[in-house]
């Protein structure tokens, strides 16, 4: 069969992409699949099997108890300043620790503590629900949720929310359903100026894009790590607090770890000076220690680079759609501009559930769907090809044309 345009597009793109080497860093073993999902579960670094075998054979299979004054005490802290090179924080602001849900009510409720006089929460219909769920949980504060209409930020409806009442802007960096990328500094300007704390979700920028943590002077933001720094299945998220304010901040999880000297396993709390205050109980060494490998990969790549061909491969994606899937009624849900949004492309389409079934049973493409009628792909710029995207293209294409996907049937299994 002879190359279609699309094809050759693609592979000519891959030829010329300067970070095509780095996938080889990761765990290939099926050359069949095309995986577009590294926005819910990056790949595995072949770095991090090493490590895993390091870490559980030797630190903890030899060395024992010894291991923890030989770095694992440590470790919240050491890669918390790898990851603040990536989100362009300093050093001594960001820690790994706990779930991403854990680490925002860790820094909501002690950021409440701080406004004391200010009662509302100023938040979007575009964040995440676990997000949303903590905040309706937030006693005595009423949440203003905005909504926007369409995949593109309301950023004037968000301003206008944010009054003398309002304690906490809270919002998601890049939207995990549309992949709108809203405008940090702006946004955290604004909030500063009248009076409030703001809170990033970081967990589909971090690694995708470069992040403007200290730069834009926000307060306060949490996010993952197994997406886009690939760092495995549920491994502790991270948190970081503006430098100025680590002091001011009381964990309304108080535990042992982050008591000013903990071995001194005094009965009364004391919290320790700094950023190590927000811990709380003992980390889990061993997916922690697997994040390093994938943090490792983003810093050498350079963020720069992997935002450039984050935005080549969406741009192609979303070309891609305007020639073959729009009439076939994929609808693009994603903003068009690449300056406004992230590393994931949504389309929407009546049958997105059965399409998407279709694609992983029959294509061996791997998307996700986001209820109701969502299909994201997510594109990694470290091991994303173009050629895996043209494939995607044509086999979304293919279940829609055949009609393969009317085998598949509505319900919806346990993970999506
Ligand atoms: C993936 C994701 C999370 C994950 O939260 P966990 O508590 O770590 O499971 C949180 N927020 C956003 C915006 C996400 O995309």
């Amino acid at each position: 069969m002879s190359e279609s345009e699309g094809q050759a597009e693609a592979r000519s793109l891959d030829a010329e992409d300067p970070l095509r080497g780095f996938r080889q860093r990761f765990v290939l073993d099926d050359p069949g699949l095309t995986y577009l999902d590294g926005n819910s579960l990056g790949r595995l670094p072949r770095e991090a099997v090493e490590t895993a075998r390091r870490v559980v054979a030797v630190e903890w299979g030899s060395r024992l108890i010894r291991s923890w004054n030989d770095g694992w005490i440590d470790l919240p802290v050491r890669l918390g300043d790898k990851l603040a090179r990536i989100v362009g924080a300093r050093p001594g602001s960001v820690l790994l620790a706990d779930a991403t849900t854990v680490n925002l009510y860790k820094l909501v409720h002690s950021a409440l503590a701080i406004r004391p006089d200010r009662s509302h929460i100023v938040t979007d219909d575009f964040n995440f629900p676990s997000d949303l769920y903590v905040l309706q949980a937030a006693a005595r504060h009423s949440v203003t949720r905005v909504a926007h209409t369409g995949s593109t930020p309301d950023v004037e409806a968000i301003g206008d929310a944010i009054d003398s009442r309002t304690a906490l802007l809270t919002l998601s960096h890049v939207a995990f359903k549309s992949a709108a990328l809203y405008p940090m500094a702006t946004l955290t300007h604004l909030a500063a100026e009248r009076g409030a704390l703001s809170l990033w979700d970081l967990s589909h920028s971090a690694g995708a894009l470069p992040v403007p943590l200290a730069e834009s002077g926000a307060d306060l933001a949490v996010g993952c790590t197994y997406k886009y720094l690939n760092g495995g299945p549920g491994a502790p998220a991270f948190l970081y607090v503006r430098p100025e304010l680590q002091g001011q901040l009381a964990n309304p999880i108080p535990g042992w770890l982050g008591r000013e000297d903990p071995f001194s396993f005094d009965p009364e709390y004391a919290p320790a000076p700094g950023l190590r205050r927000l811990l709380t109980g003992t980390p889990p060494i061993v997916s922690l220690a697997l994040i390093e490998p994938g943090l490792d990969l983003v810093l050498e790549a350079g963020l720069p680079a992997i935002r450039a061909k984050s935005v080549l491969l969406t741009e192609f994606l979303i070309r891609r759609w305007r020639d073959s899937l729009e009439e076939l009624g994929f609808e693009l849900r994603t903003p068009a501009e690449p300056e406004s949004r992230g590393s994931h492309v949504s389309l929407g389409h009546p049958q997105a559930f059965r399409i998407c079934q279709a694609l992983i049973e029959l294509h061996g493409v791997i998307p996700d769907f986001r209820a109701p009628d969502n299909i994201r792909l997510g594109v990694s710029p470290l091991y994303t090809t173009f050629a895996e995207v043209e494939r995607a293209v044509e086999a979304l294409a293919a279940t829609v044309t055949t009609g393969q996907y009317e085998q598949f049937c509505v319900g919806r299994p346990g993970v999506t």
